[in-house]
């Protein structure tokens, strides 16, 4: 997985002001735990921002994360039956694998290296510009039988 360089704040302030969005503390606060979090909920966020600059309500995060994605700043990723994720990695066609037993989630590369990797038979005349693939598994820790035992009991 590439290391992901947490920004400075400076850093940020700049990409907020790339994207036209005026610089809050709330916005700089939301986009530093997206960029140091891995697919995070909004819910992770929410909380790293209350320990950061104090009370802000859940429903406030969302607004601030709408308006990130919106700006092309940060990319949603919504695989069903999970709630949906943030990260800052955006625009490169990524893709994800998502453990069904425990919803870990992991990024995998464009699968030829340029987007769209997949072509559909018929785009019914679309041009397509992305392909948004989930794949879905177990994960290392959840293919071990021992491991999952010891998280049972562990509970
Ligand atoms: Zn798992
Ligand atoms: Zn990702």
């Amino acid at each position: 997985m590439p290391a992901v360089t947490p920004l400075p704040p400076a850093g940020l302030a700049a990409l907020l002001r790339g994207a036209g969005l005026r610089v809050t503390a709330t916005r700089l606060a939301v986009l530093a735990e997206v960029t140091e979090g891995e697919h995070m909920t909004a819910d992770q966020v929410a909380l790293g921002v209350r320990t950061g600059i104090g009370t802000i309500s859940t429903q406030g995060v969302y607004d601030v994360l709408g308006a990130l994605a919106r700006a092309g700043l940060v990319r949603r990723v919504e695989p069903a039956g999970s709630a949906a994720r943030y990260e800052t990695r955006v625009a490169d066609n990524h893709h994800h694998v998502v453990c069904r037993s425990c919803g870990a989630i992991t990024d995998v590369d464009c699968v030829v290296g340029e987007p769209p990797c997949l072509s559909p038979a018929d785009a019914g005349g679309f041009v397509i510009d992305e392909a948004e693939v989930t794949f879905w598994g177990l994960c290392p820790a959840c293919q071990t039988p021992s491991t999952s035992d010891e998280k049972e009991r562990a509970r």
